[in-house]
């Protein structure tokens, strides 16, 4: 069982089973929506979470995917794209154990900033995960 939430507490998560998709992104538009430099996402089924109390508030942020946030504290919560409607993405820095979990690969690595200097020995893609 993975839990976390956001900063102030009042959207709260519960997941079972297996995280997959471990993974940094560094595009643009995670970078905007987290105020990161690049954000770390995991993914579960989308059966197989559960929301306590609140659920976050979403913004339809491209035609690609709505993003998941609390409306009280603005924490990046959750990324939900279109061609994965069982999936959803949640930001591995939002669990109460961010240890747990650590990123299999990085993706969107063309848009990096430049300062960021991976060492972790992860694949890293330009773009996308490659399929599979
Ligand atoms: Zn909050
Ligand atoms: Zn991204």
């Amino acid at each position: 069982m993975l839990t976390g939430g956001c900063l102030c507490g009042q959207v709260r998560y519960a997941a079972t089973g297996v995280p997959f998709h471990e993974t940094a992104c560094h595009c643009g538009q995670c970078r905007r929506a987290t105020g990161a430099p690049f954000a770390a996402w995991f993914t579960v089924k989308r059966a197989e979470l559960r929301w306590l109390g609140a659920a976050p508030q979403r913004f339809v942020s491209s035609v690609r995917a709505e993003r998941g946030f609390c409306p009280q504290c603005g924490s990046s919560l959750t990324y939900e794209g279109r061609a994965h409607p069982d999936d959803i993405d949640l930001a591995m820095a939002s669990l109460d154990a961010p240890d747990a979990l650590a990123v299999k690969d990085h993706i969107y690595v063309a848009d990096k900033l430049p300062w960021v200097r991976l060492a972790d020995g992860v694949p890293q893609y330009p773009g996308e995960r490659a399929a599979g």
